[in-house]
């Protein structure tokens, strides 16, 4: 039996709304599912309606982009109900700072020629979770580029020429104000963060030492070499090898619930430890 404990909706920048991510992992005969949206539990509501009457477990989470160290990662908080709390209670904050961003980054396009005005990019959002794939997507719809992954290769991406920082917690606060909201802390996607391997193996041991529950060691676009890599890496720090396919429906091509690019499996015991690690 197998889980999926990284997915995306339209409440932040997935193409599919919450109750069918939801629908989706059911009919390929998941556990249990966590929606893991952008800044926002916005879509835990109707999610956790459309698991109530099916033999899936909904749990609500979302993915945060922290600063440590001097490298961007991002973090995935588990079991945050979508009530008044630490942590939630900074979202609204942390969307905010998305607009602010979202503002000077179109500002940025206009000055490279690109025509797009932030009510193009807001009609590409359906949630309260708006960022750069809407603006990706208002650049395809203006004709500018084919794709959401093109708009990030010379433009949106880091470094781009259309890039602009927004406010990030630490890593070590958003650790912390998820313990306090009753929830559990996972590195999603290692291996994405710009640093070397033995600095990465300090960073997980630090952020252990402040609270971090796990990593995600079972992820789409990890090899199977990967995966086993940092399940042990995970074992050795006494840390929990979480995992997820990190599905944005048509926002990430090729990319599916539960399977990610076909050979994914995330065990049960993954979702089990992390509820043992609740405070
Ligand atoms: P933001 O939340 O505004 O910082 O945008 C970051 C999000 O953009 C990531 O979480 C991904 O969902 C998406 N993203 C990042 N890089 C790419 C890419 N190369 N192609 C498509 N989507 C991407
Ligand atoms: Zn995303
Ligand atoms: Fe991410
Ligand atoms: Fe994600």
């Amino acid at each position: 039996m197998a889980v999926d404990l990284h997915v995306h909706s339209s409440a932040s920048d997935g193409t599919d709304a919450p109750d069918l991510v939801v629908a989706k992992a059911a009919a390929f005969g998941l556990t249990a599912l966590a929606l893991t949206d952008h800044d926002t539990l916005s879509g835990v509501p109707a999610a956790r309606g459309a698991a109530d009457p099916l033999p899936i477990e909904l749990i609500p989470g979302v993915e945060l982009s922290v600063d440590h160290a001097g490298v961007k990662i991002h973090m995935l908080a588990y079991f945050l109900e979508p009530i008044p709390g630490p942590l939630q209670d900074r979202l609204e904050a942390l969307r905010i700072g998305r607009t602010v961003r979202n503002v000077r980054i179109v500002e940025r396009l206009n000055e490279l020629g690109y025509p797009i005005t932030m009510d193009d990019v807001l009609r590409q959002a359906a949630g309260d979770a708006v960022g750069r794939p809407h603006i990706a997507d208002a650049l395809v719809e203006a004709g500018a580029i084919e794709n959401r992954s093109q708009a990030f290769v010379n433009l949106l991406g880091d470094g781009g020429t259309a890039y602009v920082e927004r406010d990030r917690l630490t890593a070590i606060n958003a650790i912390e104000l998820t313990k306090a909201s009753e929830g559990v802390a996972s590195i999603a996607h290692p291996l994405t963060i710009n640093t070397d391997a033995v600095t990465l193996r300090t960073i997980f041991g630090d952020l252990r030492d402040a609270g971090l529950a796990g990593i995600e060691a079972y992820y789409s676009e990890h090899s199977p070499a990967i995966r086993t890599q940092l399940a042990a890496v995970a074992s050795d720090l006494d840390l929990v090898a979480t995992g997820g396919s990190d599905y944005h429906g048509l926002g990430r091509p090729g990319l599916q619930i539960g399977s990610g690019r076909g050979d994914l499996v995330v065990p049960d015991s993954s979702l089990e430890e992390l509820r043992e690690r609740r405070p």
